[in-house]
């Protein structure tokens, strides 16, 4: 690594640990708490796959009225899961990945306990989640950031859209690869309540279209300023 590499490295981990302080002033320090159990949020994640919060709960209590387990999903007729989640969109793309995903595990370790996970380091846990079809690095961090409370950083759209513009990563890193070159600058305990805040200050405040940098609290260390 060249010295401006990492100087340019060292500058943004004080920066992002500004905005930790920040938002935290306005926002509080978020606690981790269990959302749903891993294999719950695992399904939830792959419905909420583009599409709104609203549709994808909506989906996902559908899927578990209807089924009540995930082996009954397992063995379930696509187009019967289809039915059951179709106000999450892609129904059809997400039904057979939905049962694909869940027969894979039933194979591999004969249950839908996937707790194990806690026990792997997190390069390893992210690995195995990974290796499932259709389930890419922010599914797998989500699983393991709600259901284990691991220190790793989901990247939404909204963390991605603000770690640009703060020049938290540079313009040109995607998507997927930001969810390491973030983890690997944040405090670990921290990395749940500022997962949490980015979102919110990104709904709330520097939104896609028209970011209301007047009121916002990380003005005076963002370079996209306007
Ligand atoms: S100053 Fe503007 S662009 Fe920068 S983070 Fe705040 S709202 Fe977003």
């Amino acid at each position: 690594m060249s010295i401006n590499t990492s100087k340019k490295i060292k500058s943004r981990i004080k920066k992002i640990n500004m905005a930790i302080q920040l938002l935290e002033e306005k926002y509080g320090e978020i606690e981790w708490e269990l959302r749903r159990d891993p294999m719950s949020e695992l399904i939830y994640t792959i419905l909420s796959q583009h599409t709104s919060d609203i549709n994808s709960i909506r989906a996902f209590n559908n899927l578990i009225k209807k089924f009540k387990s995930f082996e009954l999903i397992k063995d379930a007729p696509i187009e019967d899961i289809e039915a059951q989640i179709y106000t999450g969109g892609l129904a059809k793309i997400k039904a057979s990945r939905i049962k694909e995903v869940l027969k894979i595990i039933y194979l591999d370790i004969g249950s839908f306990d996937i707790s194990f996970l806690s026990e792997m380091d997190i390069i390893a846990a992210k690995s195995w989640l990974k290796s499932l079809p259709g389930i890419g690095p922010k599914t797998a961090a989500i699983v393991l950031c709600f259901s284990f409370g691991m220190p790793v950083m989901p990247v939404d759209t909204h963390i991605f859209r603000l770690s640009k513009r703060l020049d938290f990563i540079d313009n040109k890193v995607n998507a997927d690869d930001a969810h390491e070159i973030l983890e690997e600058m944040i405090m670990p305990k921290k990395i749940f309540s500022f997962h949490m805040n980015l979102i919110n200050h990104g709904r709330q405040i520097c939104n896609a279209r028209n970011p209301k940098c007047g009121e916002c609290v990380l003005n005076t260390i963002c370079p996209s300023k306007q």
